[in-house]
């Protein structure tokens, strides 16, 4: 019999994708979404962009608490957190109370990575949710110096909001190359001239010893002795795939929920966004992806694949994400580990659109644009077709011969 009680733990991206497309599904049944934030589904990627610069900030909701209960049916327990789950009955734990379903979407995401020791003191954050936000902007607002820990996507675009403010700030990370692991050690260290460029001043291989302050932060103890003056503290060392909950309900977790290929975790169980680890059929291994573009997609196809089993599809995808630095745009497809790593277009010393290409054997792995907007996707384009290294390589001269007679 096909499911009739759909349960989506996660109110956020990949939540609330899943339950729009169940109903596009055709999905007549219940749809129950629990969120252990108070807010309403919204959106992040703002909130470390437009959220922190100084016009008076939107809330990013995707839909009022209207839509979601009347346009897509969805009943909503906000301020609920899943404590476990039940497999053999196949019901979620809300603390005391249960709740039933036939068919199950996981979408609980991730959450921010703390420094140990800092825990009560003000002034220290992460950048995760709108209450993050919020106070980070409020921060920003009242003129603080700031210091972000950790030199990835979303400490980069705080360093570059505080900037855009005319803030002094200083980023610490503790690789000798930031972004290594995302876009490989070379396009990161043109990524970090980014940040050069605009007054950041980036202290790369000195870890945090400490932060100091009485109550509320005042400076930033580091490996090699220095000591920077700090009102703001945004630590942006990773997050941690919200799994907790999930402990001994029988689900394989390894950093993430694990799923086949199909995103199936178990009986009736399906999970989508950041925290789901699953098989990339495309890339023949298992992956675990923070971006919004594949927490969107996931959340479709695990819905899909939820209500109407017996159709299921595989979810194989390019992996994607941009990041705003500045006035520029970062954009990656694929994945960074290349036997090469060729720019193809720009220098990154002087121009401001850069094309790189990632080769592993005689394939196109990967790609990284600067300013890139009008080419980035072609070359997704490219990877999904698994095209040659020296196809991609002759499109993107082409692509540039194209763009200097212009
Ligand atoms: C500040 C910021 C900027 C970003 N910018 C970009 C960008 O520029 N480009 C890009 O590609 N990606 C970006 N991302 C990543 C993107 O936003 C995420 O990939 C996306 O939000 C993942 O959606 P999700 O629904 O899987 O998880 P989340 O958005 O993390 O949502 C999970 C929800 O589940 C809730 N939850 C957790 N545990 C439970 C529980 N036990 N019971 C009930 N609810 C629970 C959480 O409270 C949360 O609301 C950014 C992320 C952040 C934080």
């Amino acid at each position: 019999m096909s499911p009739q009680n759909l349960v989506v733990i996660g109110a956020s991206l990949a939540g609330l994708r899943a339950a729009e497309a169940a109903r596009k599904a055709g999905f007549s049944g219940t749809i129950t979404m629990v969120g252990a934030e108070h807010h309403l589904p919204y959106d992040r990627p703002p909130l470390s962009k437009a959220y922190l610069d100084g016009v008076e900030p939107k809330a990013p909701y995707f839909r009022t608490e209207e839509k979601l209960r009347d346009d897509l049916g969805v009943e909503l327990l906000l301020g609920a957190s899943a404590t476990g789950l039940d497999t053999a009955n196949k019901q979620v734990l809300l603390g005391e109370s249960r709740l039933d379903y036939d068919a199950l979407v996981i979408a609980t995401g991730a959450t921010a990575r703390r420094l140990p020791g800092v825990a009560g003191l003000a002034g220290v954050h992460t950048l995760r949710t709108l209450d993050d936000a919020m106070a980070v902007r409020g921060a920003l607002d009242a003129g603080a110096r700031t210091v972000v820990v950790g030199c990835g996507f979303i400490g980069s675009e705080v360093a570059s909001g505080a900037r855009k403010r005319g803030l002094e700030v200083t980023v610490v990370e503790a690789q000798p190359t930031p972004l290594a692991r995302a876009v490989g050690d070379e396009m990161g260290r043109v990524c970090a001239k980014l940040h050069h460029r605009h007054g950041t001043d980036l202290r790369c291989g000195v870890g945090v010893e400490r932060i100091e302050g009485e109550g509320r932060v005042e400076r930033v103890v580091l490996s090699d002795g220095t000591a920077i003056d700090a009102d703001l503290v945004v630590v942006g060392i990773g997050a941690e795939p919200n799994t907790e909950w999930l402990a001994g309900s029988g689900l394989a977790l390894d950093d993430g929920v694990v799923c086949d290929e199909y995103l199936c975790a178990g009986d009736g169980i399906y999970a989508a966004g950041d925290v789901a680890r699953w098989h990339n059929p495309l890339f023949d291994r298992a992956m675990r992806l923070e971006h919004w573009t594949s927490a969107a997609e996931q959340a479709a196809v695990a819905a899909r694949n939820a209500v109407h089993p017996a159709e299921a599809k595989p979810y194989r995808t390019v992996p994607y994400f941009w990041s705003d630095w500045y006035d520029s745009r970062i954009q990656f497809v694929g994945i960074p580990a290349a036997e090469e790593v060729r720019i193809v277009e720009g220098d990154p010393a002087r121009d401001r659109r850069v094309v790189a290409l990632y080769r592993e054997g005689d394939r196109l792995v990967g790609a990284l644009t600067i300013n890139g907007q009008n080419v980035i996707m072609k070359f997704r384009g490219l990877i999904m077709k698994g095209a040659s290294w020296a196809d991609a390589v002759a499109f993107a001269e082409q692509r540039r011969a194209v763009a200097a007679s212009a």
